[in-house]
């Protein structure tokens, strides 16, 4: 009886397997065929200034309309865009898409705000990676004071020569850098004195239910004096209600992102919240809204 129900067990497992690579294999392919049918969309959510209240900038997070599953967030393909090296072009495409829009926003009138583009290792580590930033730079005549790219701390373990050169040639174009799920990594902090280093982005899981979590609360208090002394802009990930408004607030973030303010949202809706948001700022203080 235990053996046949093994056995069962085996072939439920064996069926499972095969049908999670069928169903990988058909994402892979429509991946594969996504830049050129133009699924992609870029999504933004805004970043906001704990001093003065205001929208400072934004996050573009991407999205892709698939033809038959409808639309699908990073979880469910970046890591398939990843291990099959389809990220260099993806992430080429959101650089680029990302600075038009920056372009548009400002023919529509809008003051400049920053825009951070997220990178992945794999994208950063490309022989090409500046040149082609560079020269989307050219071609879509964007002040690179306004880009940011959002890193990961696991980049700075590899081949340091070349990740080295990488970030100052990036910071050479006038390209802000940041450091994105900030404490999530065990790297060796010495890498944030060597590079050139503009922001970090605490970890949302370091935010989320701070009044729960004390431990949180000392781990986040260690990354602000970190900051503080390395002249660093921080921000906070992953803000969802008031506690955690006001707790990121008190304990010395700069900036703030989460859904308290907004989920990210197409250009268009962006655009409209923005105004909105404006229109309150100016009847609210930063803690009543
Ligand atoms: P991330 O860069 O750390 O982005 C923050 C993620 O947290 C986003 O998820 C965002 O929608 C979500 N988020 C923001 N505020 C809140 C909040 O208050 N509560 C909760 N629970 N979540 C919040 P998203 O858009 O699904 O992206 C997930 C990850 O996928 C990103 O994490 C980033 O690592 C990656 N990703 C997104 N867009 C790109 C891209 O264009 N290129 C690359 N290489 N990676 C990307
Ligand atoms: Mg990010
Ligand atoms: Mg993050
Ligand atoms: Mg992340």
């Amino acid at each position: 009886e235990a053996k046949r129900n093994g056995r069962n067990t085996y072939r439920h497992y064996a069926a499972g397997m095969q049908l999670y690579s069928l169903d990988r294999m058909s994402l892979e392919t429509d991946l594969r065929l996504a830049i050129e049918r133009n699924e992609f969309e870029l999504y933004y959510q805004p970043q906001i200034a704990l001093d003065s209240g205001q929208v400072v900038g934004k996050e573009a997070l991407i999205r892709w309309h698939h033809p038959q599953r409808g639309l699908l967030t990073p979880i469910h393909f970046i890591e398939i865009a990843e291990e099959t090296g389809l990220i260099v072009a993806i992430g080429q495409w959101v650089i680029s898409e990302a600075c038009r829009q920056h372009q548009a926003w400002l023919q529509e009138g809008f003051q400049p705000m920053r825009i951070s583009v997220n990178i992945s290792a794999m994208q950063f580590y490309q022989s090409d990676f500046c040149d082609m930033v560079e020269h989307i730079l050219k071609e879509t005549r964007i002040n690179p004071a306004y880009l940011e790219f959002e890193l990961t701390e696991s980049m700075f373990m590899q081949d340091a020569d070349a990740v080295v050169r990488t970030l100052h040639q990036l910071s050479r174009l006038g390209i802000k850098l940041a450091i994105d799920d900030f404490g999530t990594g065990y790297s060796n902090l010495s890498y944030l004195r060597k590079f050139p280093i503009d922001r970090l982005k605490v970890d949302q899981s370091f935010i989320k239910g701070i009044e729960r979590e004390p431990i949180n609360v000392e781990i986040v208090k260690t990354i602000v004096a970190l900051a503080r002394s390395m002249s660093l802009e921080l921000v906070a990930e992953g803000v969802e209600t008031d506690v955690e408004l006001h707790w990121a607030e008190s304990s010395g973030c700069t900036f703030v992102q989460g859904y308290r303010f907004s989920q990210p949202l197409p250009a268009e809706k962006f655009t409209r919240w923005v105004r909105e948001y404006k229109y309150q700022a100016n009847q609210h203080s930063l803690a009543d809204i």
